[in-house]
């Protein structure tokens, strides 16, 4: 009955599922997800760790951010493929690199962040939402619909 979604590393070795059949995606342009991802910008899903399960084995690594959080990044131990984040200040969330989805051909970010470092080639649909740098967390929270989420995850 339930509506999920489904992700892996690129050997095989580690898989996810995510208990929800659409959460929201963003595109983060900061420097640090491009020195992550080697690329010009991240996909970001942020998922409730209630709802997100992964089976194979992981290895970690930690960084330590500008405001003090850490912020742990989770491989596969085998391929190397990052596929989640964690961060020490919100528990309750894991941010799956979104293009690690079985699927991830028709993912629409909902908004755009950290524009201050977007490369400048990266053209951006028209009307879709942006942000400078970080959003503050009330407009964060509406953009995530996270009361919604969080509502609809009671069942679980
Ligand atoms: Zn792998
Ligand atoms: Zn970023």
């Amino acid at each position: 009955m339930s509506d999920a979604i489904e992700g892996g590393c690129i050997c095989g070795a580690v898989r996810y599922r995510v208990e929800e059949d659409a959460p929201p995606v963003y595109a983060c342009h900061c420097i640090d997800c491009q020195t992550h991802t080697g690329s010009a910008f991240a996909l970001q899903m942020p998922v409730f760790a209630s709802k997100f399960s992964v089976d194979g084995e992981l290895t970690t690594a930690d960084h330590v951010m500008p405001g003090g959080s850490v912020s742990t990044i989770h491989a596969c131990a085998k391929c190397l493929v990052r596929l989640y984040t964690t961060i020490s200040h919100r528990p309750g969330l894991c941010t799956v690199r979104a293009g690690t989805l079985d699927d991830s051909k028709d993912l629409d970010p909902v908004a755009h962040i950290w524009l201050r470092s977007k490369q400048d080639w990266d053209a951006l649909p028209d009307g879709v939402r942006t942000f400078e740098a970080m959003p503050d967390e009330a407009d964060w929270f509406e953009i995530l619909d996270t009361a919604n989420r969080l509502q609809k995850g009671g069942s679980g």
